[in-house]
């Protein structure tokens, strides 16, 4: 048994830490600037307790996981059944930026491929772009406790080489699945996709999730406590890419991932995990951040459906103070 939780934290940063797989995200120049070694983990409980090591303060563009709290946004502007006749939740075999939409339906598969988020994003209300960007801007700030900035140069330089997003845009246009004001909901969909936050930003995301939807510093509630498992549902079907699938049989808890090097993962009514690591794998996952989780849900027996005793008992560690 580890000496304390930040202890048992330092030791997985630091074994992790040499692990050197991975490709920093280049499809846009500003990405690629990012560095390899960077590599932060915060683990936020229930409780509010907070445990970090490494870059934990370093801001990063949070891209798409950014999706799965915009899908939250948009149920509680319009709905359960008004956002469903839009977007699915059906994972799909097909890359998150796929140009495929439900033959029938005309529905893109879930809010976490790029078609289905831009359908999501499409659904925020607000008088204007600007009031959308606000009220999303207000929404994140619910999960983190604090104000968020928006990477104007990562925004504009997706605004610019997007074509792939405007593709699918039009495609939904055609179909009647987005409302005409497309360029202004794909500016918001860049723009929320740039916004700045760190490992500690999306443990506490996550913390609010296992919180039932209330910030466990703040006291703060982020989302309708009735969409709190429609966001986890997508999560965990769909969050990591065309990995989810394994990630759900290996790691077994709701999280999502960006081309940042980012992701955030709820163990339900106990922790959030914010992990921040560039070097991407080929499902578009960061290798370290993987590899955390895959750690502390083995060995605090975080799987969701996990029935056997786990190696370390997570209740007694927490509360042992860091020496
Ligand atoms: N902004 C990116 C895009 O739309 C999001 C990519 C991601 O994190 N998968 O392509």
């Amino acid at each position: 048994m580890p000496a304390s939780f930040s202890a048992y934290l330092r030791d997985i940063h630091t074994s992790l830490g040499g692990l050197n797989d991975g490709v920093v995200a280049n499809y846009i120049p500003e990405l690629a600037l990012a560095r390899s070694d960077w590599f932060g983990i915060s683990v936020i409980a229930t409780n509010g307790k907070t445990f970090e090591v490494g870059d934990c303060d370093r801001p990063f563009t949070i891209q798409s996981i950014s999706k799965a709290f915009v899908y939250g946004l948009a149920l509680e502007d319009r709905g359960r059944d008004y956002v469903n006749s839009k977007v699915s939740v059906e994972p799909t075999g097909e890359a998150f930026n796929a140009i495929v939409l439900d033959e029938v339906t005309n529905r893109p598969s879930n809010p976490m491929v790029n078609s289905g988020a831009i359908a999501t994003t499409d659904l925020i209300d607000g008088k204007d772009a600007a009031d959308r960007l606000k009220r999303m801007l207000e929404m994140f700030e619910r999960y983190t406790g604090r104000s968020h900035d928006i990477n104007v140069p990562v925004f504009l330089s997706e605004k610019t080489t997007g074509h792939r997003n405007r593709a699918i845009s039009h495609l939904m246009l055609n179909f009647g699945m987005v409302s005409d004001r497309i360029e202004e909901t794909l500016d918001l969909y860049f723009q929320q996709c740039a916004i700045l936050v760190t490992a500690r930003d999306l443990a506490m995301m996550a913390a609010t999730l296992a919180n039932g939807g209330v910030n466990p510093v703040t006291g703060v509630r982020a989302l309708d406590s009735q969409y709190v498992k429609d966001v986890q549902s997508v999560m965990f079907t769909t969050g990591m890419y065309d990995y989810s699938g394994e990630w759900a049989y290996r790691i077994g808890l709701p999280a999502k991932s960006g081309v940042g090097g980012g992701i955030t993962a709820v163990a339900p009514n106990c922790l959030g995990i914010g992990t921040f690591s560039p070097p991407l794998d080929a499902k578009g996952n960061s290798v370290r951040g993987t590899q955390v989780c895959e750690a502390l849900s083995r060995d605090f027996g975080l799987h969701v459906f996990s029935a056997g005793r786990p190696r370390y008992d997570l209740a007694r560690l927490l509360e042992t103070p860091d020496e």
